[in-house]
């Protein structure tokens, strides 16, 4: 479902990943402007609001959150988290090698879920680059996967406030641009 309202559009972006990778964080700063250092017990809300003006249109992002239950593993999360989503922020921490192995067991989680007819942006956020040191995973495998993926790939900071705009931004016009080419694929379907 593509909503409109009048000049508003609503887009629901999810944001998948690891637990821990600072998928919450990255929510609250974006919309609330806060950090926290503490881990907090899942939100319990569905998703975010946030309404912002990109290109002189008026648009109002739905961004929902796993509520914690991605421990356990991707299957777990259930058909209303990802339907009727328009884009997906997959994100992993640069300090943890475990995370990054997971990002294509989440990609075909988000490609199974949706299926073959609902085509959704994905872009990979690269988290916590305020603690990256010698000790930090190589993130080339990453960068080569999302290439060969052709996903943008953001690095950010929630803590130092790096990024998170950014990312948000990529993953709204992305989003945007699929709908309006959807859209127009299927009003010229219509007219042959
Ligand atoms: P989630 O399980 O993916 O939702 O992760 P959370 O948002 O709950 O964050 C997990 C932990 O990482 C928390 O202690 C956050 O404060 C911390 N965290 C999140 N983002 C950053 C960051 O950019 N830098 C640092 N240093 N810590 C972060
Ligand atoms: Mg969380």
């Amino acid at each position: 479902m593509t909503s409109m309202k009048k000049d508003k559009m609503i887009l629901k972006i999810i944001v998948l990943g690891a637990s821990n990778v600072g998928k919450t964080s990255i929510m609250k700063r974006y919309t609330e402007g806060t950090f926290s250092s503490e881990r907090k017990a899942s939100v319990g809300t569905d998703f975010m609001r946030k309404t912002i003006t990109l290109n002189d249109a008026e648009v109002e992002l739905q961004i929902w959150d796993t509520a914690g239950s991605e421990r356990f593993h991707a299957g777990t999360l259930g058909n209303s988290f990802y339907r009727n989503a328009h884009g997906c922020l997959l994100v992993y921490d640069v300090t943890s090698a475990n995370s990054m192995s997971q990002l294509s067991k989440w990609k075909e989680e988000v490609l199974e879920k949706l299926g073959d007819d609902n085509f959704i942006p994905i872009v990979v956020v690269a988290n916590k680059i305020d603690i990256q040191n010698e000790d930090s995973p190589d993130t080339s495998e990453v960068l080569t996967w999302c290439k060969e993926n052709f996903y943008g790939h953001i690095e950010t900071s929630v803590k130092d406030n790096i990024g998170v705009a950014a990312a948000m931004n990529a993953i709204t016009a992305l989003a945007i641009e699929t709908i309006r080419n959807q859209n127009m694929k299927r009003d010229s379907n219509e007219v042959s």
